[in-house]
């Protein structure tokens, strides 16, 4: 997966210090590279039972939106709190200073359907888990959870995994 590697730009100390961030803006605005990822994703989950896919705000409505166009699946957006307009249920999670908030509306997930989740990266899983709760608690399953980028030494995917979910990440960058 190196041409979807070498196209993630890494910024050092952004949004603060010691943190690297992994920026998929230059990966999505190359025609070849955007086509890349959806078509690798694509392939993976179609003709696989998923009923919807789940992105989670914001880079994971980008890939989330053209990966169920691909499939010719639903999107459901999981929100940061206060934007969604309807009935909606809330899970909380903690970051490393204070917690957040992710939200879903009641009506999005029907009770058995199987969800793919996506999101651009995955540090220590907190948020992704926390979307994956929002599902639960609507009965829908998360059949797996895909992501472009997995920072492995971070841990959340390991902790996901020993949670009993199934993870799936296009490429893996070293450290933080
Ligand atoms: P986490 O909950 O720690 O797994 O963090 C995941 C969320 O934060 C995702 O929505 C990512 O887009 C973002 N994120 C965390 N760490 C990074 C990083 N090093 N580079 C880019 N995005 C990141």
């Amino acid at each position: 997966m190196d041409s979807i590697k070498s196209h993630i730009r890494a910024i050092p100390d952004f949004p603060k210090k010691g943190i690297m961030f992994r920026d998929i803006t230059t990966l999505l605005k190359d025609a070849a590279g955007f086509q890349l990822v959806i078509g690798q994703l694509a392939s993976r989950y179609r003709g696989k039972d998923i009923d919807l896919v789940v992105g989670i705000e914001s880079r994971g409505f980008i890939l989330g939106g053209a990966l169920a166009f691909a499939l010719g699946k639903g999107f459901v957006p999981v929100r940061k709190s206060g934007k969604l307009p309807y009935d909606k249920i809330s899970h909380e999670y903690e970051l490393e200073y204070g917690t957040d908030k992710v939200e879903i509306h009641t009506d999005a997930i029907a009770p058995g359907s199987r969800v793919l989740m996506i999101d651009d990266v995955i540090a220590t899983g907190g948020t992704m888990l926390a979307a994956i709760a929002l599902v639960e608690k609507l009965g829908g399953i998360a059949e797996e959870c895909a992501f472009i980028v997995d920072l492995p030494d971070i841990g959340g995917s390991k902790k996901l995994r020993e949670k009993g979910h199934s993870v799936f990440s296009l490429c893996e960058f070293e450290g933080g």
